[in-house]
């Protein structure tokens, strides 16, 4: 870790906080440029406030509205009241970092209300709570036989659900979304929508992206039995590249993403969304491939958008610098 001169260090579980002395030791003992962690928010209030302030981003578990985030994630008290009262707390215990609200989207959300609630809900100052608003669809981490989802108690939807609400929600909401940011925008604000923002940024700049979760390029998974895989989710053992022997300049770009995204017309702006489903292929390509309309459909709305944004830039009413986003690799993968 110390042969890394520009070190990151995200926190992950499973539910990090957990055990919490291992990650307080490694936060004492290397000095890393950024601290980030990925927390269901339950147990926020167990870090140490002088450690809470040392963290660049924390990316927390809610799923949109309180019934959709309730269903996701059962337990007998209202998790989503929890993470919200609990986010509020951080905020007003010391952490003035980048809070992201972290979605899992599946099909009972409206990724239309599910993201406006978000962005809805204030702090105890009456600012916005979150600073940005990121999801993922919980899509392509298992076959039929595999029906748990690595995010939570639900099950993960298969493609014959799936397309549907695509059709019917998924990416009309999205189009509702860019229509709305850009309406915000008309206004001078620039509504922290992680996904829009990346992408946007690469569309105004004309810059081609890798895989934007970083992941065997440079991101990488350092695991319990000290084995280093390309991937957080990855335990397979086609995913290892390394081991604490390694040197990160070994692992860079150690695991590329294969067909069909390296040729995909919109490979530039995707980047290949992720390398685990790039790899496995559980929903084989068929599947796959209904996934990938969705990012199509997510990437010509925003080109749709961008020159009336390029406008608004030019006519100095928002800044093309307000697009950058995430400053660093912080835990958002960015292509939903
Ligand atoms: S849209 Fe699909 S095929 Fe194209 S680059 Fe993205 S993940 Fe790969
Ligand atoms: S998006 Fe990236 S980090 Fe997430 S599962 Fe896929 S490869 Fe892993």
């Amino acid at each position: 870790m110390l042969k890394d001169p520009e070190r990151s260090i995200a926190f992950y579980g499973g539910e990090p906080l957990l055990n919490l002395e291992p990650m307080l030791k490694i936060m004492d003992r290397i000095p890393a440029k950024y601290f980030s962690i990925q927390t269901n928010g339950t147990m926020l209030k167990k870090i140490p406030l002088d450690y809470l302030g040392k963290f660049h981003t924390i990316l927390i578990s809610i799923d949109g509205r309180k019934e959709t985030t309730d269903t996701n994630r059962r337990i007998d008290e209202s998790i989503y009241q929890i993470v919200v009262d609990n986010s509020r707390w951080i905020k007003e215990n010391g952490f003035i970092g980048d809070l992201i609200a972290r979605m899992a989207v599946t099909n009972n959300a409206d990724i239309y209300e599910e993201v406006s609630h978000l962005l809805s809900i204030k702090d105890n100052q009456g600012r916005e709570l979150f600073d940005h608003i990121h999801w993922q669809l919980d899509v392509l981490w298992g076959t039929d036989d595999i029906l748990w989802s690595p995010t939570g108690s639900i099950k993960e939807m298969n493609w014959s659900i799936f397309d549907d609400w695509v059709e019917k929600n998924y990416n009309p909401g999205i189009t509702k979304l860019v229509d709305l940011w850009v309406e915000t925008m008309e206004k001078g604000k620039i509504l922290g929508i992680a996904p829009f923002l990346a992408v946007m940024d690469d569309l105004l700049a004309e810059r081609k992206t890798k895989i934007r979760c970083g992941s065997g390029v440079d991101c990488f998974a350092i695991n319990p039995h000290g084995f280093i895989s390309s991937c957080p989710i990855a335990y397979e053992e086609e995913f290892k590249v390394g081991d604490l022997t390694s040197n990160p300049e070994e692992l860079r770009n150690s695991m590329p993403v294969d067909e069909p995204c390296s040729s995909c017309e919109v490979f530039d702006l995707c980047g290949g969304r992720c390398l685990h489903a790039n790899k496995t292929m559980y929903w084989g390509k068929e599947g796959f491939d209904r996934v990938c309309a969705t990012v199509k459909h997510f990437i010509n709305e925003l080109r749709g958008a961008q020159p009336r944004i390029q406008e608004l830039i030019d006519e100095g009413v928002i800044l093309q610098e307000d697009f950058a986003y995430p400053e660093f690799n912080n835990g958002c993968e960015i292509i939903p």
